[in-house]
């Protein structure tokens, strides 16, 4: 099947892409692609095996033995690395800080492109979210959408995120962390974060995520009726 409507949002770390992104395509009567957890699943195997993440062949290798599933149960993308739920273990910190080896490497980010193209495939509606959803990975998406929001802001949210999932991170840190990782993002040398020339931006700082969503329903009506 290819897919009648795909939208992307792109945009730096605790900018709500995820929760938006989930909120939309149930709107839309969609599903929604977190790939970034694409990412964090082959970190995941790679680190289980021991692999030295400089190593790039290492890592093809890790990728052609092991097995990746990444299966929607109700509101949760759930991720299985060779048949094991991995979806909790995705999110841990030592995971966070090590996907960039992963995520800066071009063939590794070809074979995940690849593998996220075919899984939105199978369904008719995808709201999908990441970095170079709209550059790379979908250039020719019907609607783009790039969100920002002040970075103490993005901290803000992503500690309660946390805190929430039971791991009390200190404030500074995490903001110093998030930085780091969206200056890596942003200014690698393949598909770094930045938005597509046609992609439509929002500032979250003001607004919660049922915000983000009203914002983007009404972009979305205008043109499509
Ligand atoms: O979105 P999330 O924070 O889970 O992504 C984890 C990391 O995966 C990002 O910091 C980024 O380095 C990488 N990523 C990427 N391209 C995407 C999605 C995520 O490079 N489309």
């Amino acid at each position: 099947m290819t897919s009648s409507l795909i939208i992307t949002i792109d945009g730096p770390a605790g900018v709500g892409k995820s929760t938006v992104a989930r909120m939309l395509a149930k709107k839309l009567g969609g599903i929604f692609l977190d790939t970034g957890a694409t990412y964090r699943a082959v970190t995941v195997a790679a680190m289980q095996q021991g692999t030295d993440l400089q190593d790039l062949q290492a890592i093809l290798d890790v990728m052609d033995r092991t097995t990746f599933d990444f299966r929607h149960e109700g509101d949760v993308l759930k991720v299985f690395v060779d048949g094991e739920d991995e979806t909790q273990t995705i999110r841990q910190q030592h995971i966070t800080e090590n996907v960039k080896y992963v995520a800066g490497k071009q063939p590794l980010r070809s074979r995940l492109v690849e593998l996220q193209k075919k899984f939105a495939s199978q369904f008719d509606k995808v709201v999908t979210e990441g970095r170079d959803q709209g550059t790379v990975v979908f250039p020719k998406a019907q609607f783009k959408f790039f969100l920002t929001a002040d970075s103490k802001e993005r901290t803000r949210r992503r500690h309660e995120e946390l805190k929430a999932a039971g791991t009390e991170m200190d404030f500074d840190t995490l903001h110093e962390q998030m930085s780091q990782r969206d200056y890596y993002d942003e200014s690698r040398t393949v598909s770094p974060l930045k938005p597509a020339p046609d992609a439509i931006h929002i500032d979250t700082t003001d607004l919660d995520a049922e915000g983000v969503v009203n914002r983007m329903l009404e972009v979305i009506n205008k043109r499509h009726g």
